[in-house]
């Protein structure tokens, strides 16, 4: 049992954290303010290898591992979750089916440039009444000549309003089926196709957006893998995806942490440093406690990504984990800071505001303890 990183893990953790503090970090807050993001770090990080790090190099990654991915999103979610949430929708949700079931032509005009940062994407699953729920998706595609016509909505998608094109699902037969549920590429803009850019309360430094979508034409060489049925391809994507996610919260826990870690260093009150007072560093004794044990669970979802074997369960477990320490560890940052941490100028309000939506994106908490529960069921015990 070797757990260190390799020598290519920590320089890779090395560019990434000096890219994102030199060349990230000055955008955050105007990003933050402004609910923008900054565009131009896609092609940053297309030429940096961050969005390819876990593909294969044939296919125009850069042929690291999960690991590597993980180590990528923590660095940039421990300056921003929100920029790590641009990312994590374009280099996952948008990309990865298209690398796992795309035809070759579809790798070639989506897939390729996205993965050089040269075109954005996003991903449309979640509806209004489909959030939790997948199957109870409305958004319908019915087969027209040469294609398909879709229409319906998607709600609370990443990225959308400056996107370049959609990975977005719809429903190709009217049933409830698992095969029911396809996958289609669509350039944005496109004619039948309108995008609501959405106001949050976390995640505000990237895009959002409510598509509203009437009679959108999709031709047949559009619908993903040529095939009907991806809904396996979307199931075994967020799973892996939880990981990703996991290990974009530990970054912005680490943010939050570090921040609060300075400051008790550094403010006195009543003649002493308030990391000397016992409340506070008890405050960070459970924050740094928080940190390591999400850490492991993360990179040990990582290695098991890498080898093949991570279960639905285990990622649900260590996206519960990772995502509610993040919100504990983000409140007591704010705590240990006092009125300070209610300012905008720290950074540990934003973490806590982004900290909130990950006990919901990408699954909330009661869906994650639903997956381990029917496991559980099933008889999968711990190894
Ligand atoms: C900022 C942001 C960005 C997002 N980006 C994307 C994106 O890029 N692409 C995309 O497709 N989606 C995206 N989402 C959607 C996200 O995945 C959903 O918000 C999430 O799955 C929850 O769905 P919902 O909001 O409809 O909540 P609901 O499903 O309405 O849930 C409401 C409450 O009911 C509970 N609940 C629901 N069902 C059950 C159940 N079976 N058992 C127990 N409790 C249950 C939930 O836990 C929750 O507390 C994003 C969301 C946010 C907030």
């Amino acid at each position: 049992m070797d757990f260190s990183f390799s020598e290519e893990h920590v320089a890779l953790r090395q560019t990434v954290r000096r890219h994102m503090e030199e060349e990230a970090a000055p955008h955050v807050r105007h990003s933050d303010e402004s609910e923008t993001f900054p565009k131009h770090l896609f092609s940053r990080w297309g030429e940096l290898g961050m969005l390819g790090a876990r593909y294969p190099e044939e296919d125009g990654g850069v042929g690291m591992d999960k690991i590597s991915d993980c180590i990528i999103r923590e660095e940039i979610a421990r300056i921003s979750q929100a920029y790590c949430a641009a990312f994590s929708a374009h280099s996952h949700l948008g990309m990865w089916p298209i690398w796992r079931s795309g035809t070759k032509m579809q790798r070639e005009e989506y897939f390729k440039p996205a993965v050089a940062g040269k075109k954005i994407a996003c991903f449309g699953l979640s509806e209004p009444d489909g959030g939790s729920d997948i199957r109870a998706m409305k958004t319908r595609a019915e087969k027209v000549e040469g294609g398909w016509k879709i229409t319906g909505s998607k709600l609370y998608i990443t990225n959308a309003p400056i996107a370049d094109f959609i990975t977005l699902a719809a429903r190709t037969k009217p049933d409830l089926s698992a095969d029911a549920v396809s996958l289609f590429l669509v350039d944005l803009p496109a004619r039948g196709l309108t995008i609501d850019n959405l106001k949050k309360e976390g995640l505000r430094g990237s895009e959002t957006g409510l598509l509203h979508i009437d009679d959108l034409f999709v031709p047949d060489s559009h619908l993903l893998g040529e095939k009907e049925g991806t809904y396996p391809t979307i199931l075994e994507s967020l799973s892996e995806n939880r990981v990703g996610v996991s290990a974009s919260v530990l970054g912005l826990a680490r943010g939050a942490y570090e921040e609060a870690l300075q400051f008790a260093k550094t403010r006195i009150v009543r003649g002493k440093p308030i990391i000397d007072y016992q409340a506070v560093a008890n405050r960070l004794a459970d924050m740094t406690t928080d940190i390591e044990a999400s850490r492991w669970m993360v990179y040990w979802g990582a290695w098991k990504v890498d080898q093949g074997t991570l279960t639905d369960a285990e990622a649900s477990k260590i996206k519960l984990v990772a995502s509610e320490a993040a919100l504990r560890i983000t409140e007591n940052a704010i705590r240990i800071m006092g009125g300070a941490g209610i300012m905008r100028d720290h950074r540990v309000g934003m973490h806590h505001r982004d900290a909130l939506v990950y006990v919901i994106g990408e699954g909330t908490s009661d869906i994650q303890r639903n997956i381990i529960a029917r496991a559980l069921k099933k008889g999968q015990l711990i190894d």
